[in-house]
């Protein structure tokens, strides 16, 4: 059977698949496959999870992350009002209630940020062995939501000198492969010089994998 990838139900998730394809997503869900089902079902929770935002309260975790990820960052000095406006909507490390997020396992996060005026999914899925981590994105803009965030560069770093440099497509999304010891570094260089940039410290939680007594 051939599956779907995640980026592609990000897609689905977000209303941005063409009308031909949403058909056969539609067909393959009723061919009762339980591992596409529940990765949709993941990103429909985090898109009603934007939805939401103006009910919404990130969890305090959640807050206290974001300010470490911007805390030190030259871009947060030097554009504090611009580094208040990101925010972690969703992230899967946290919010391990849901169950759609049991096939993801802790090789894989999942994350929302909300950065005026753009939304960014983050997918983040280790590659077996070699450190590699799989970054997938989807850039949507907020203000025009009949516009996705397409054409607009991003740069992935290790934070230790390699970069991954990515453009988004006409879906909005990118995609590239870096490797890390744990810290990611995700760029967008946005419209009008708007320049989002998200720091994950252990990105994959990698503490968290280690079974101690
Ligand atoms: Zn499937």
């Amino acid at each position: 059977m051939n599956h779907f990838s995640a980026a592609e139900w990000i897609d689905f998730a977000n209303h941005v698949v063409p009308a031909s394809k949403k058909q056969d997503m539609e067909d393959h869900l009723k061919t009762g496959c339980k591992r596409c089902s529940e990765e949709l079902s993941m990103w429909q929770r985090v898109q009603s999870a934007a939805a939401d935002e103006a009910n919404y309260e990130p969890p305090g975790a959640a807050v206290g992350i974001a300010k470490a990820a911007f805390a030190g960052s030259p871009w947060a000095e030097g554009k504090k009002t611009e580094a208040g406006t990101v925010t972690v909507l969703f992230d899967s490390l946290l919010q391990p209630v849901f169950e759609g997020a049991r096939s993801s396992g802790a090789g894989a996060r999942q994350l929302l940020y909300r950065a005026d005026p753009y939304q960014l999914d983050l997918l983040l899925e280790r590659q077996h062995g070699d450190g590699v981590v799989m970054v997938t994105g989807q850039l949507l803009n907020l203000s025009h939501p009949e516009m996705v965030g397409s054409n607009v560069q991003v740069k992935l770093s290790n934070l230790r000198g390699a970069v991954v440099e990515a453009v988004t497509d006409q879906f909005g999304e990118f995609r590239g492969a870096i490797k890390t010891n744990g810290d990611l570094e995700v760029q967008i260089l946005g419209a009008n010089d708007r320049q989002i940039r998200i720091t994950l410290r252990d990105a994959l939680g990698r503490s968290g994998d280690s079974k101690k007594p």
